[in-house]
């Protein structure tokens, strides 16, 4: 009578699907199920007290950290204790402090009510599907094990109803970062043609490009040129498959994943050579390929 949690799902979405499963809503489940006379304060995917993840885990047998990482405080703690090191990509490291990664919590989106984004093939069976916690990143554009773009959706307990029409195809390059961003939340690593990095410095290597790309540039001209290639790259991959609409009209969010996921290909490439510390990440040991060619994606933009 317990489904065990998805890799990746949320905890609201797992205690929804285990309540379902004994035909009690999310919070006659706490207090019933787990003895809880009230939701406990801050119940949510964010911070859960410790009584309630170990009335949890003696309830359901599962194990109180694999609980912890259905939340963003357990899959994320990194964006939580600000232990991570500052990192160099495309340009030579810089006295100037990185922003603290707590200013990453704008990254998660504000979901309002019952709305979120969300991956229509992954919900197709809802209720039963189950929510993932990937979809509230702002990084996130797709969902990796359907190559579908993240839509719109009104999601209640018992049904899922999608503002758009049709799911979207999500571009390689989408494709290839949001593989490693949902790597990081469900394994804890990602692995780079330089090497395996943790969750915490691969969060850290995009927060470093995107600030690295927003610059203002007073260093050499190879520097320069080298962060307009990835920019100027970057809006032509953007505008693929846009038709007629015009850049300014893509979303801010999709801009700013472009722009990351442009500037590693180009590294895996070897169309670009940075000086930053960190860029060897993102080059293959001699024999290697980049991460589109090796998971044969061979179409470009
Ligand atoms: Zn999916």
């Amino acid at each position: 009578m317990h489904p065990s949690p998805l890799r990746g799902e949320r905890l609201t979405s797992w205690l929804r699907r285990t309540a379902m499963e004994y035909g009690l809503d999310l919070y006659e489940l706490i207090r019933q199920g787990l003895d809880l006379q009230q939701k406990p304060y801050g119940f949510s995917d964010w911070r859960p007290p410790e009584y309630f993840i170990t009335a949890l885990s003696v309830k359901t047998g599962v194990e109180p950290e694999i609980i912890r990482r259905t939340t963003y405080t357990g899959a994320l703690p990194f964006l939580f204790s600000g232990t991570v090191k500052p990192k160099s990509v495309l340009l030579p490291p810089s006295d100037r402090p990185l922003r603290d990664l707590l200013e990453w919590l704008p990254w998660l989106r504000n979901e309002r009510q019952t709305q979120l984004m969300a991956c229509r093939a992954c919900l197709a069976n809802y209720p039963k599907a189950g929510i993932f916690l990937s979809w509230r990143l702002t990084l996130v554009l797709s969902c990796p094990e359907h190559r579908l773009m993240l839509e719109p959706a009104r999601v209640t307990a018992e049904s899922v109803y999608w503002l758009g029409e049709a799911a979207e195809g999500a571009p390689d390059l989408v494709h290839m970062l949001d593989s490693r961003i949902c790597q990081a939340l469900t394994e804890g690593y990602v692995e780079l043609p330089g090497g395996k990095v943790q969750a915490g410095d691969w969060f850290r290597l995009m927060q470093t490009i995107q600030e690295e790309l927003s610059r203002r540039l007073y260093g050499s001209w190879n520097d320069s040129s080298l962060i307009l290639k990835v920019w100027s790259d970057s809006d032509r991959c953007s505008m693929a498959g846009y038709g007629s609409k015009s850049f300014e009209r893509i979303s801010p969010h999709r801009k700013r994943s472009m722009l990351i996921a442009t500037a590693m290909d180009l590294i895996e490439r070897g169309s670009i050579t940075p000086v930053g510390v960190d860029a060897k990440l993102f080059r293959s040991a001699p024999g290697n390929v980049s991460w589109l060619s090796q998971n044969q994606l061979a179409k470009t933009f």
